[in-house]
């Protein structure tokens, strides 16, 4: 039996830092044999590069024509979100409930270099973060700190997918998984970053939480791929019925 990857709903584009255009991720969907393509470029947060939230509904423009394009010579429909950052204390995400309400679909991670609602705090926030983290340095504190900050964005936002969990900095991914199981959102498996590694697969799955591969590609050659996601899955034992892109064939 092979697994084949269904739709990819991490990947990223010229709206943020990603090197190609909607069409150019598109193109490379088709290639793979994507059912559906999902565009989630990086929140407003990320300074410099982010998402500017005007330029959805161009953004979106874009997603039709490709879906007449699927039309006429197949193809994947493409959907519009969002990996937005996850930064305030308070649980709220770098995007406002109203910009949130015009995507298709909402990712959320965490970042370094994101500034939120709160700039002054979450800068000095993940400036400790990033001490701690490169030090070891009250590291037990840092943990249960980004472990909440993860578990209020769950509890406050309606967040279809949490982006590599795991990575960027330590959290206690039981109770992520617990917030997770609780919210139904689904628990990435990067292909790009390491997490969730083979272990915080194993950890998770003791919860009853969907898992989902995404490429998170930053280039368009990446859209799709899945072999090393797929490679921790399979080595942490999981039943791959349980990744919600992933078909057996
Ligand atoms: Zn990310
Ligand atoms: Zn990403």
């Amino acid at each position: 039996m092979e697994s084949k990857l269904r739709f990819d709903l991490h990947t990223h584009t010229i709206y943020s830092h990603g090197k190609g255009d909607i069409e150019d991720n598109w193109v490379a969907a088709k290639a793979a044999g994507l059912e559906t393509l999902g565009i989630s470029d990086h929140g407003p947060g990320h300074i410099g590069f982010g998402l500017d939230p005007k330029k959805i509904p161009e953004m979106k423009m874009k997603a039709r024509a490709m879906a007449m394009r699927a039309g006429h010579e197949g193809g994947p429909n493409v959907l519009i979100g969002v990996e937005a950052n996850i930064i305030n204390p308070d649980g709220q995400l770098d995007m406002t409930p109203e910009q949130l309400e015009q995507l298709d679909f909402v990712i959320a991670g965490y970042h370094f270099g994101t500034i939120g609602k709160a700039p002054l705090k979450a800068g000095l926030m993940h400036a400790a973060g990033f001490v701690y983290s490169h030090t070891h340095l009250s590291a037990a504190r840092q943990r249960d700190y980004n472990t909440m900050l993860v578990v209020k964005a769950l509890e406050n936002n309606k967040i279809r997918i949490l982006s590599h969990p795991g990575a960027k900095a330590d959290f206690d991914i039981p109770t992520i998984a617990k917030a997770c199981e609780k919210s139904g959102t689904w628990m990435e498996i990067n292909n790009r970053h390491g997490c969730l590694t083979v272990e915080g697969i194993r950890q998770a799955a003791k919860y009853d939480v969907t898992f989902i591969i995404g490429s998170d590609a930053h280039v368009p050659g990446d859209v799709g791929k899945y072999d090393e996601a797929l490679r921790r899955a399979v080595e942490a034992g999981l039943d791959l019925k349980r990744i919600v892109n992933l078909r057996q064939e």
